[in-house]
């Protein structure tokens, strides 16, 4: 442990005691947080990790994980993520319960007040906090997400191979994930509640193609209110309601709205995610117009720098294209090995900054 980073236990925040000063917070449990506390605690710098309202991230919502490297039969998510926290507590790192409410960056060290009040100092942060995928919040969606219903294409399309499915969005997402479900799906029916999709040129002339060819039908001005199947059988149907002029669930009394009813393997939601980055709204690590971490990103050291120095970024809460398993633990490793740059400039009594970008030489 550096001088740096000697135990503050004794500072007080405002008369209310701080319970621990750590070198290095994560703020997360996900695939991110955790390769980045595997990264962290090999090179001493002591991580603590809070592990937020959905302890193991986004992977503990799927069942099967068919696409991490290292498993040729794939890996139930919650598995690989149970393995990783067993790897990265081996080495030291620490994982508590704790919803980070906010961050102070206005002195060093950093102050993190957690929901419960509880207040934590460190020398350096990483950010790994994730996204959110939006959900609809209509009855089967919660109980058969994961046994049929899904927010990831991606991920989840090919265990559905022959089925009719469903997608609901009219974004870029929702375009993208119906063409690539066009290589698995019987029909895949988009279903979008308006009359003309939200999606940029490229992805409503792919659809176009598709339609032409017979692999998507779209289902204009109609919104999906309920998925049918049970967690033995996964989804069997799903309820949608149309009116002509869009937005139907707002006009459901209304004669024009009809009832639908479709036989489906497969209810895929792809409305967008939101990142979680509101406890960073009082710091100055600039967000996207969307709420996503920006980093500095590109080639060379120091790519998950955020705009406060000494604070880092890594996976989903960041990276909002590519959103997999393995590019998140890639950027956890990478924020990891910054941040330890970060903590041995601080040490060392130099600026404060990462050091240069220099090529790694082993
Ligand atoms: C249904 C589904 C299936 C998927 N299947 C696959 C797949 O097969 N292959 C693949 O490569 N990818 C898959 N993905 C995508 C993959 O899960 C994500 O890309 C990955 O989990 C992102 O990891 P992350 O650590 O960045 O964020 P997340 O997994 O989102 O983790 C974020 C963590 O931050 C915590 N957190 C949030 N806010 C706070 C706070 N204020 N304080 C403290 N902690 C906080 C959360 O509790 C959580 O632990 C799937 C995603 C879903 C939703």
């Amino acid at each position: 442990m550096t001088e740096a980073t000697a135990d503050r236990t004794a500072l007080t925040d405002g008369g209310r005691d701080v319970v621990e000063h750590r070198q290095l917070v994560i703020v997360g449990s996900g695939i991110a947080a955790l390769s980045a506390a595997t990264y962290a605690a090999r090179s001493n710098n002591d991580p603590l990790l809070f592990e937020g309202d959905e302890p193991g991230g986004q992977l503990t919502l799927t069942s099967e994980v068919e696409n991490y490297p290292g498993f040729p039969e794939g890996i139930a998510g919650a598995e690989l993520i149970q393995e990783m926290k067993t790897q990265a507590t081996r080495f030291g790192a620490e994982v508590e319960h704790g919803i980070v409410e906010s961050v102070d960056d206005s002195g060093r060290p950093f102050r993190l007040t957690l929901t419960n009040g509880d207040v934590y100092t460190a020398d350096a942060v990483i950010v790994a906090s994730g996204a959110s995928a939006r959900t609809l919040g209509i009855p089967g969606e919660d109980e058969l997400m994961g046994q049929g219903v899904s927010t990831c294409a991606t991920c989840d399309g090919a265990f559905f191979r022959g089925e009719d499915m469903i997608v609901v969005g009219g974004g870029d997402a929702a375009a993208e994930e119906a063409s690539f479900l066009t290589k698995f799906a019987d029909t895949v029916y988009l279903v979008h509640r308006r009359d003309e999709l939200r999606a940029e040129d490229y992805w409503a002339d792919r659809i176009r193609e598709h339609v032409a060819d017979g692999d998507i039908e779209v289902l204009w001005n109609t919104e999906a209110v309920e998925v049918h199947g049970s967690p033995e059988e996964g989804v069997t149907g799903a309820s949608l309601v149309r009116h002509p002029e869009g937005h139907p669930t707002a006009k459901l009394d209304a004669d024009e709205t009809e009832q639908l009813e479709l036989d489906i393997g497969a209810f895929f939601i792809a409305i967008g995610h939101t990142p979680n980055t509101s406890f960073l709204a009082d710091t100055g690590v600039v967000c996207d117009d969307a709420g996503y971490v920006q980093t500095v990103g590109g080639a060379g050291g120091g790519q998950t720098k955020t705009d406060v120095t000494g604070v880092f970024g890594a996976g989903d809460v960041v990276d909002y294209h590519y959103q997999q398993a393995v590019t998140a633990a890639g950027m956890g490793s990478k924020a990891a090995i910054d941040a330890d740059e970060y903590l041995e400039s601080v040490a060392d009594g130099v600026t404060g900054e990462t050091a240069d970008a220099t090529p790694a030489d082993d």
